[in-house]
């Protein structure tokens, strides 16, 4: 099982290859099971009680199978408290951190030769090197992590404390990783990173995000590069003009602003403030108008007054961004927001909520709505999840594109006339449906 981000999502995706290698077989039946692995998150409360209580359904379990191994690893067990807890429950039999995912098939040996607990959850460790295995449920789209931990130490995040430092992977490897992805038939690459335009602050020699990406580039046979997450503060004009310059990364800008106002983004310690941030809009927009700008917005800050809110709806109208994710502020244990004074109450951060959403779905609909009639370039990921009808993908600015058609499209690159739209995604008319060679960049100057 996996809780939270993509990054999760890939650390479980090798996991499974490692433990398939080591001899077990990938099963979702829980009844199956000779051993679970929990990837646990803890950036916001409601995750962690998730795990809490599907550690708590997996006791009983246990109780009727004592020789089911449980394995519980990723963010959630460098809080202190739970740590406690799961070494203390007798169901719980390895314990492993963010940085220790890759060693699982040994933890499991240890644990099966000793019948003790086995517990592996130090950061300062280094990270797992060279190319690992993974076993990806897409054909057509790989995560490759490109460094581990987070350095920033927003006051409201947890990551740092469960992921550690900043640690990048040699830029070598990920090329080395990607060409092996293209020659099984991968055609877009997802570079993962807490904060990836930080890449290679680490490392010796001159490496760093652009240079990773102007190499990237240049692998023949890759069609589109993403990447997650960028902090507006290291957004370089470098960057800037690297990406402007290529063919394969995608223009689609995943911003994180998390406030609008000065005041909460200074609290937030977030490094930049809300004129930087436009001016970084601009620039994008500038050097390549057809970018699509997406954001994280954090309501409820402790302190954070009615104006101060205002300040956030007044930025995501001057922005228009073309979709936010909102999150409701969740005190983490460990992190300095947990302790400020005036914590907003729930009621007041389910209302912020809805406020921001409201606004936000009107802007994202009218921007869609502005693309009907015109011609997109799409890459197929496959049938659609809620109708198998149709057919899925992407623009090269992240938006979702659904479409009907017969063929096997999946995989393919093809251009498609929207037809319709809604806030969250775009309707394309099935027989303007074109299969192209290659991914072309949109519209930059
Ligand atoms: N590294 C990325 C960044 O700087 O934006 C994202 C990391 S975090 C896992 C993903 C998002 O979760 C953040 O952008 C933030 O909006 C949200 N988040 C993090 N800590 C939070 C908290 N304590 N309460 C609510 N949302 C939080
Ligand atoms: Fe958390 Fe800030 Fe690091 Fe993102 S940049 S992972 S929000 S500490």
């Amino acid at each position: 099982m996996t809780w939270g981000c993509q990054m999760n999502d890939h650390d479980s995706e090798v996991m499974r290859a490692l433990l398939e290698q080591y001899g077990l077989v990938f099963t979702d039946d829980l009844e199956l099971a000779d051993v679970v692995v929990l990837n646990t998150c803890s950036v916001r409360k409601s995750a962690e009680q998730k795990v809490i209580g599907f550690l708590g359904a997996l006791k009983h379990l246990k109780e009727s199978r004592p020789g089911m191994i449980v394995a519980v690893g990723g963010c959630l067990v460098q809080n202190r408290e739970i740590m406690a807890q799961l070494r203390r429950s007798g169901h719980v039999n390895i314990i492993f951190g963010a940085l220790s995912f890759h060693r699982l098939p040994t933890l499991i040996e240890r644990y099966r030769m000793t019948g003790h607990q086995v517990v592996e959850t130090e950061l300062e460790e280094q990270p797992p090197s060279g190319v690992l295995p993974a076993t990806r449920d897409s054909l057509i789209k790989a995560y490759v992590t490109i460094m581990f931990g987070c350095d920033n130490f927003c006051s409201y995040c947890v990551v740092p404390y469960a992921r550690g430092r900043e640690k990048s992977r040699p830029l070598p490897e990920i090329c080395q990783e990607v060409e092996g992805l293209v020659a099984k038939g991968y055609v877009e690459v997802m570079l993962l990173g807490q904060n990836v335009n930080s890449y290679g602050k680490d490392l010796p020699g001159k490496a760093n995000f652009a240079s990773l990406l102007d190499d990237l580039d240049r692998i023949p046979g890759l069609a589109r590069i993403n990447y997650m997450t960028s902090h507006p503060r290291d957004f370089s004009d470098e960057l800037i003009a690297t990406i402007q310059q290529s063919r394969k990364v995608c223009e689609h800008f995943h911003l994180p602003l998390q406030s609008g106002s000065n005041s909460v983004l200074e609290r937030m310690n977030r490094g930049y403030n809300r004129e930087q941030y436009l001016q970084l809009v601009a620039k994008i927009r500038s050097a390549i108008p057809a970018a699509s700008i997406t954001t994280d917005l954090i309501v409820g800050f402790p302190g954070e007054t009615e104006q101060e809110f205002q300040d956030t709806l007044d930025l995501v109208e001057q922005v228009r961004f073309d979709a936010i994710y909102i999150f409701l502020y969740s005190p983490r244990p460990g992190t300095a927001a947990a302790l400020m004074a005036g914590q907003v109450s729930g009621e007041t951060k389910k209302q912020r909520f809805s406020r921001l959403t409201d606004v936000q779905n009107r802007i994202s609909l009218e921007i869609n709505n502005a693309l009907v009639g015109q011609d997109w370039e799409v890459l197929v990921e496959g049938r659609s999840k809620n109708n198998p009808e149709t057919w899925s993908g992407r623009t090269r600015t992240g938006k979702i594109v659904v479409f009907a058609g017969g063929d096997d499209l999946a995989g393919k690159i093809v251009d498609v006339t929207i037809d319709g739209a809604q806030t969250w995604n775009l309707i394309a008319l099935p027989n303007n449906i074109q299969v192209k060679e290659e991914s072309l960049p949109l519209g930059r100057k």
